[in-house]
């Protein structure tokens, strides 16, 4: 495809903090589908080990790391250099997120992102108990500031692959089972008619449920984490404590479950890291399949956003968490990880689209529970349809920097929402502009649960047979796997 469509204008400045995997694939899709002047462009990071391609690309650099100290004197005068305030994408690690959108609230500037990050330290700072280093209190910062701040330039929090494009993912996959149960539904206006939706169709809870089979030329060295994203950001999530949306259905806390005291009560955090918790889920080729339930903003904002109550009383809500399968690599790499004790390896690999000699990023929702019993929902893309419509980026990349042109086309049609989650935006608009990078999206029903197959026949296995969509099925004991 070469004709492609101009989505929208902006004519101020666009500063896109972070160069790493996915600021090298965000930009080429940025000066494809935005009209916008090039020269107004500017990347931030302390790396510059890509320089030559900002040097092709004719973007400007700012060479520096942005610290809680130096940012606003850094992006003030780049945000302001007109003629309309300008525009943060946010593609960095260590870069507070709550702190970039809360300037941009004072510049008038619009903003994007794809996690809620804090600054450098947060996640390893052991001085801080599981609970203050969870997602859950990442978020509640962002819900304060838009408390504090409401209204004004429109900031898209977590508009990535997951969290992002997965909340669209939930709401299409709603009026699909919608429609094949045979319920003649609208398409709901409000947060309320959506939760009520997913209430009525008997949906329990959703996996964001991933399987990632790209596969590197090369074997993975020992010694060194290789992944197709971000290996930082990977392991300080899944050292953070394992967080799910706690749904109304599930009749016990697990052992290690604990509430939060504070806030909007949508999730629960475990007493252990996200990389060393397992659970069962299922995507259309792995089929059965074990995955990590790896902390993640779309596990607490999904739960909170289909949360249903009468007069204040809690009627419904669904679990929800990730369930990720990363790349062979990466899963050679937990392992290692694991066994140094969560002592990071001295040496990380992201593979790009050269390093990979084939597989996919198969990445979807699986809302379970219904009369239908599972249905997946999603994206099933592969290296080489990846590296036919854009460059820079493997399939997993692909997914994140189409959304997040996705949330820029969306805050410039919308440029006074406020601060916003992906669940609260046009999920129909958004996945339009998506469509192109997303290889096929397919539905498929499934009979398998959680408790499929394990009639415990060489090992005793403890289940509870009378709801197969119980977390406790869903978790992986230790001596059950
Ligand atoms: P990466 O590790 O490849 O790149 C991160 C970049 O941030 C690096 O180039 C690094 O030098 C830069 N950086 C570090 N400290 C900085 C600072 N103080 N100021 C400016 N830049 C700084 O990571 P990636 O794969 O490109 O991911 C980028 C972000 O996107 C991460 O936060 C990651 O968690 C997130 N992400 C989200 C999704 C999603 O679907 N929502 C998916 C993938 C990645």
């Amino acid at each position: 495809m070469t004709d492609w469509p101009i989505h929208a204008r902006f004519d101020g400045p666009i500063v896109v903090i972070g160069y790493g995997s996915i600021g090298r694939g965000a930009l080429p899709l940025i000066k494809r589908h935005i009209a916008c002047d090039h020269s107004k462009i500017t990347v931030i990071d302390p790396d510059d080990s890509h320089r030559d391609m900002l040097e092709r690309e004719k973007v400007a650099f700012v060479h520096k790391p942005l610290t809680r100290d130096n940012y606003r004197d850094i992006l003030t005068p780049l945000l302001t250099a007109g003629p309309v305030p300008g525009f943060i994408v946010n593609l960095s690690v260590d870069v507070s997120s709550v702190a970039m959108m809360d300037l941009c609230k004072d510049l008038g500037a619009l903003y994007v992102d794809t996690v809620i990050e804090p600054w450098l330290g947060f996640y390893t700072d052991r001085h801080m108990p599981p609970e203050a280093r969870s997602n859950y209190a990442l978020r509640e910062s962002l819900l304060d500031l838009r408390r504090r701040k409401p209204g004004g330039p429109t900031a898209v929090s977590c508009c990535g692959a997951n969290p992002g494009m997965v909340s669209w993912l939930v709401k299409q996959a709603l009026l699909n089972l919608a429609t094949d149960c045979g319920e003649a539904v609208e398409t709901p206006k409000t947060r309320e008619g959506w939760a009520r939706l997913m209430w009525k169709l008997g949906v329990k809870g959703v996996h964001v449920a991933e399987r990632d089979t790209q596969r590197a030329r090369t074997p993975k060295p020992r010694g060194i984490f290789v992944n197709t994203w971000s290996v930082e950001g990977f392991i300080a999530e899944g050292l953070q404590p394992a967080e799910l949306g706690w749904g109304t259905h599930e009749k016990a806390l697990p052992p290690e479950g604990r509430r939060h005291l504070a806030g909007c009560g949508s999730a629960i955090y475990l007493m252990r890291p996200g990389a060393g918790t397992r659970v069962r889920s299922w995507t259309p080729t792995a089929q059965s399949q074990l995955g990590f339930l790896v902390t993640h903003n779309e596990s607490i904002s999904i739960a909170d956003y289909y949360t249903v109550r009468d007069d204040n009383k809690l009627i419904f809500r669904p679990t929800c968490h990730y369930a990720y399968h990363p790349c062979d690599d990466a899963l050679l790499s937990l392992h290692e990880l694991a066994g140094r004790q969560w002592r990071a390896q001295d040496d990380w690999m992201i593979l790009d689209e050269h390093d990979i000699l084939d597989g996919s990023d198969e990445l979807g929702v699986l809302l379970y529970g219904h009369s239908r019993n599972a249905y997946w929902f999603g994206s099933q893309l592969s290296i080489q349809d990846t590296r036919r419509v854009a460059p820079f980026q493997n399939a997993t990349g692909l997914q994140v920097t189409s959304a997040v042109l996705a949330g820029m086309v969306w805050a410039l049609e919308n440029p006074q929402a406020g601060i916003v989650e992906v669940d609260e935006i046009d999920f129909a608009r958004c996945l339009q502009i998506q469509r192109p990078y997303l290889g096929p999206v397919v539905g498929v029903y499934t009979d398998w649960t959680p408790l499929s197959d394990r009639d415990g026949g060489l090992f005793p296995d403890s289940v509870d047979i009378s709801d197969p969509w119980q977390f406790s099925n869903v978790i992986v004991r230790d001596s059950s796997v």
